[in-house]
């Protein structure tokens, strides 16, 4: 039996490696849905190639083009950010791929969870900002999440066949990004240009920029407190520049598991396709001698204060770090079109979490609204 695959965000750097995973075993997988914000060229060339039964395009200007290319071709096509939220819950869906960017994530997350489709979640935002409400659904519906993230896919997997009350921390590995050995001043001055240039990964912009400024890690630790269900005090970050060991868990006896491979993102997404099963790659194979040594290092939290607000917003708990999220959100998208720089990132989120009101247990509604107040703080400052 095939499992039948909904690509949410189809076009980004996500969908288009699980589209690539999606072809190499075609007799294991098929994409019964697609869908895309903005880029609908790319949608309906994905759509030809690959004949999934229903796509939606978010923007809903574009929808007369896509539904005159691919009608013919008896796919249906839908519109709009509501769509999403409908689509998951269609009966002929198997796995839902979680690959859309940041806050938008949440609410088709929760009505696929609420339909009981298994989930492969890319979108860490979404367990960022509603990390406790999201966890309730997954156990009231009896549902599997399992992380594409490369870190929390390493811990997913050193976890499998381990009793949880064995283990004693996860170590969430990180590369340091581009700017790793860079001092404050240099800081200062690098653009947009040098922070897209990762080191290891080839990934979308958004979480480009977060790994450049240690956000992305910062997110990394509260989405694996939420999948793992850890303290934050057991989570520990490690830069390992080379980007080989994918994060570890150190087990109460002491022994560390790791989970190692040259950094391909195709990888977990396809062991979160799979699961609990693990099919065969053509992958680039790791070679002992291309990598004479793995380094460690500790993170500058001086420099990079994201990863200190991150393990604050989450010790804090409430809405703390859907106010982090936020902020991040807006601060990202600024950087991105050159409106601030590096170093304002940090100040504008710091700002906010302390201007943003606390609730201590947010609904989902209270997160809704701090999400906005978020955003509207952080444009006044940009
Ligand atoms: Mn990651």
């Amino acid at each position: 039996m095939k499992k039948r695959i909904a690509i949410l965000g189809s076009t980004g750097s996500i969908g288009t490696q699980a589209l690539e995973v999606i072809s190499a075993h075609p007799d294991q997988f098929e994409a019964e849905v697609l869908t895309a914000n903005n880029n609908h060229k790319l949608l309906i060339r994905q759509a030809i190639t690959h004949k999934p039964n229903v796509v939606v395009i978010g923007n809903e200007a574009l929808y007369e083009e896509v539904f005159e290319a691919l009608n013919p071709l008896n796919i249906k096509v839908y519109a709009g950010e509501k769509s999403l939220g409908q689509i998951v819950s269609m009966e002929s869906i198997d796995i839902v791929l979680m690959a859309l960017v940041g806050f938008s994530g949440l609410k088709p997350t929760m009505e696929a969870i609420k339909a009981k489709k298994q989930i492969a979640l890319a979108n860490k935002e979404c367990l960022v900002v509603a990390g406790e409400i999201l966890t309730h659904l997954v156990m009231e519906n009896h549902v599997d999440l399992i992380p594409v993230d490369s870190e929390h896919s390493a811990i997913f997997q050193c976890l499998t066949g381990e009793a949880p009350s064995s283990v004693e921390k996860l170590i969430l590995t990180a590369s340091g990004g581009p700017f790793k050995d860079f001092s404050l001043s240099e800081l200062k001055k690098v653009n947009k240009q040098a922070a897209l240039k990762h080191p290891n990964w080839n990934m979308g912009d958004k979480i480009t920029i977060d790994s450049a400024t240690l956000m992305n890690k910062g997110l990394e630790v509260i989405e694996a407190r939420w999948l793992f269900g850890i303290a934050a005090e057991q989570i520990e970050v490690v830069i390992h520049p080379q980007s080989i060991i994918h994060s570890m868990v150190q087990f109460v006896d002491g022994s560390i598991k790791a989970q190692m491979g040259l950094p391909d993102m195709r990888l977990p997404i396809q062991y979160a396709l799979s699961y609990p099963r693990r099919i065969s790659s053509n992958f680039e194979r790791f070679n002992f001698q291309a990598y004479n040594t793995l380094t460690f290092e500790q993170p500058d939290i001086k420099k990079f204060r994201n990863l200190a607000f991150a393990f604050e917003a989450l010790k804090s708990g409430g809405n703390k770090s859907c106010i982090l999220n936020a902020a991040n959100e807006e601060v990202v998208k600024a950087f991105l079109e050159e409106k601030i720089s590096f170093l304002r990132m940090p100040e504008i989120i710091e700002k906010c979490l302390s201007s943003v009101s606390f609730i201590q247990s947010p609904s989902f509604i209270d997160l809704l609204e701090t999400d906005k107040e978020a955003r509207a703080i952080s444009k006044e400052m940009i």
